[in-house]
């Protein structure tokens, strides 16, 4: 979960501190946008009341953390932050001072258990030195307006209501064959040698390359998605500082990125319909990552609901879109390329 799957404006602040104002605008005015994510509709397909819970009504539950999304976040500032200072020139060892305080600033809150916790963030980082290093050898990162293609964001109006947002970790050009890259790090704890079909049709990478033209300046029919994993190793106390590190790269095309388009208009729809009827389904999705849903012990408990406040999404983006556009426009290309 990222920040963009908070709820907007749901103060969630010590019971007493605010008074839930029934007369303040709140989500289920006409006139309130809802922004979706990747992992927002992610908790959708997993659970519709979790969604609403988290969503839709005020929310008087801690917001949901664990140490897997610490973790993560940390490594993944680390290692963003290493990619940058290494492209801009530094030298290794003062890329990775640098990056190593950038993820113990960035692992917030401070959430930790016996397989996730700071250290071993710290540990990850160091042993990902290789094979960042190796990456920098077969990419470089590329350009847009003067600076280095990182942590990009990006909204896609869906239509009155909903938008869909983005942040892109980075975007790479292959130095062998020139192809651009929408590249996203991941820390997992899957065992395995291949973490292939985790990742192939993963919808990410798909949806964030739909600012490569405006970054790369021309319209590209082909592209790749790229995801770095950090493979934490499995069990006993010397796994607990070992890790490895693999690229799965995937070749993607505007025919991928059109039926993404029509993924998303499906997901919207079937949002609509919820909301529609005012029916938020349970399901079996109550324990994930080794915790159990926040909602647990009054999930079945409906009389307390309340729609959560609302307050405008203020993020200035780097690109705004509208899926219409999108949609019309890759429709043209798509007719150009098959026509040829
Ligand atoms: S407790 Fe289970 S059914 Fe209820 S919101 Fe959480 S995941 Fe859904």
């Amino acid at each position: 979960m990222d920040e963009f799957d908070l709820p907007l404006g749901d103060i969630d602040l010590p019971p007493g501190e605010v008074a839930y104002d029934p007369n303040a605008m709140t989500i289920l005015d006409p006139r309130a946008k809802e922004r979706l994510s990747h992992s927002t509709l992610k908790l959708a397909r997993s659970c519709e009341r979790k969604y609403q819970r988290t969503r839709l009504l005020h929310n008087r539950q801690p917001r949901e953390t664990s140490p897997s999304l610490s973790f993560g976040k940390a490594f993944g500032a680390g290692a963003q932050h290493y990619m940058l200072l290494r492209t801009l020139g530094h030298s290794p060892q003062v890329a990775l001072d640098s990056a190593l305080h950038e993820a113990w600033l960035q692992y917030w809150p401070i959430e930790e258990d016996e397989r996730k916790f700071q250290t071993r963030v710290i540990r990850t980082l160091e042993l990902s030195q290789p094979f960042q290093e190796r990456m920098l050898l077969r990419y470089e990162i590329a350009e847009f307006r003067g600076k280095l293609a990182s942590e990009l964001s990006f909204r896609l109006d869906i239509d009155d209501r909903y938008y869909f947002v983005g942040y892109i970790d980075l975007v790479l050009r292959s130095r062998d064959t020139g192809r651009y890259a929408v590249t996203d790090y991941k820390t997992t704890a899957l065992r395995g040698e291949d973490l292939s079909p985790y990742y192939r049709y993963s919808d990410q990478g798909i949806g964030y390359s739909i600012a490569l033209d405006a970054i790369v300046g021309a319209e590209l029919a082909e592209f790749d998605v790229s995801y770095w994993v950090a493979q934490l190793a499995g069990n006993g106390k010397a796994a607990l500082f070992d890790a490895r590190f693999s690229e799965y790269t995937f070749a993607k095309t505007l025919r991928d990125r059109f039926e993404w388009f029509l993924k998303l208009y499906f997901d919207v729809n079937y949002l609509k319909s919820l909301r529609g009827l005012d029916v938020y389904p349970r399901r079996d999705s109550c324990k994930a990552y080794n915790r159990v849903c926040n909602f647990f012990s009054d999930c079945g408990l409906t009389a307390t609901d309340r729609p959560a406040l609302y307050v405008p999404d203020d993020i200035v983006y780097d690109f705004n879109y509208s899926l219409d556009d999108l949609f019309e426009d890759h429709r043209r290309r798509l007719s150009i390329i098959t026509s040829a």
